[in-house]
């Protein structure tokens, strides 16, 4: 108000007047103009796991995002009251690795795998791609969520996912971990390559870290149900296979797995009538 008595009340002839008048409109709407322009110019919102672009709103972050919404076979799911059967056993085609590159995503430490491992179930070969960590665990059992979660991620010829997943408590230290634990990239987007590391795989899956034919076969007491990627774009039809004994990790290797990532959980989603199966042999 009081800037529209300056400029039009200082006794202005009445054509200036109408001059000034027909400026202001002209001002008016290319500014409304701009306003409208302005919401194409803002910058996408990566997706994360803050109130302002974490597991409530993936959904609304990005069209390709939109199962993360409105999927009805979704995970992690909390593991509880599975049914008992026979299953198939998994075979655990795993090698030692030596060069790596340890990868800082800004969401996880992710581990490359090189060619070469794999696992076989119901007779098909899926080979691992990578593996990465969640802090605390994206599963729970019976409610109960672990300190940190492990995903081994494997991708059949024909395309389908198969995830391993491993609950890790607090407990002793994992010597298992130590190569990589040796080389977490603090940085987000950072990615060390290490060359001649051994990443022994079937000790980080044992819990009590001896591997013997024994244990490699245990491995296959699991928790299997079909769910999706646990982030964007939370696509589905991905085999989970959830073993289920946790291993153990040092509060002191935990903490420093957290002091670079954490609260990268997704919680738990509903089951929708899907069907969660477990080896007779971990029900006994
Ligand atoms: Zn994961």
């Amino acid at each position: 108000m009081e800037f529209a008595k300056l400029i039009l009340g200082c006794g202005l002839h009445p054509i200036t007047k109408s001059l000034i008048g027909i400026m202001c409109v002209f001002m008016c709407i290319t500014s409304c103009g701009k306003t409208r322009n302005a919401p194409s110019q803002t910058k996408k919102i990566e997706w994360g796991y803050e109130a302002k672009n974490g597991p409530d709103v993936w959904a609304e972050l990005s069209p390709e995002y939109i199962l993360c919404g409105v999927g009805k076979h979704q995970s992690p799911i909390d593991l509880v009251n599975p049914t008992p059967v026979k299953l198939s056993p998994i075979t655990y085609e795993y090698y030692r690795t030596t060069d790596l590159n340890i990868r800082h995503t800004g969401h996880t430490i992710e581990v490359a795998s090189p060619e070469g491992n794999w696992i076989v179930v119901d007779d098909t070969r899926y080979q691992l791609l990578q593996f990465h960590f969640h802090a605390p665990s994206e599963h729970t059992v019976a409610g109960q969520p672990f300190d940190m979660e492990m995903h081994l991620v494997h991708k059949s010829e024909a395309g389908s996912l198969a995830v391993v997943g491993l609950l890790i408590k607090s407990g002793s230290h994992n010597a298992a971990f130590d190569p990589v634990w040796a080389h977490l990239p603090a940085v987000p987007g950072e990615t060390l390559h290490i060359e001649q590391i051994n990443v022994h795989l079937h000790r980080m899956l044992s819990a009590n870290g001896q591997v013997t034919d024994e244990v490699v076969r245990s491995f296959s007491n699991t928790y299997r149900y079909d769910g999706s990627l646990t982030t964007p774009p939370c696509s589905e039809d991905v085999k989970w296979i959830m073993l289920t004994t946790p291993i153990e990790m040092s509060e002191a290797q935990i903490a420093a797995f957290r002091a670079i990532i954490h609260d990268n959980n997704r919680p738990v989603q509903p089951l929708n009538g899907r069907e969660l199966l477990v080896d007779v042999e971990a029900n006994e």
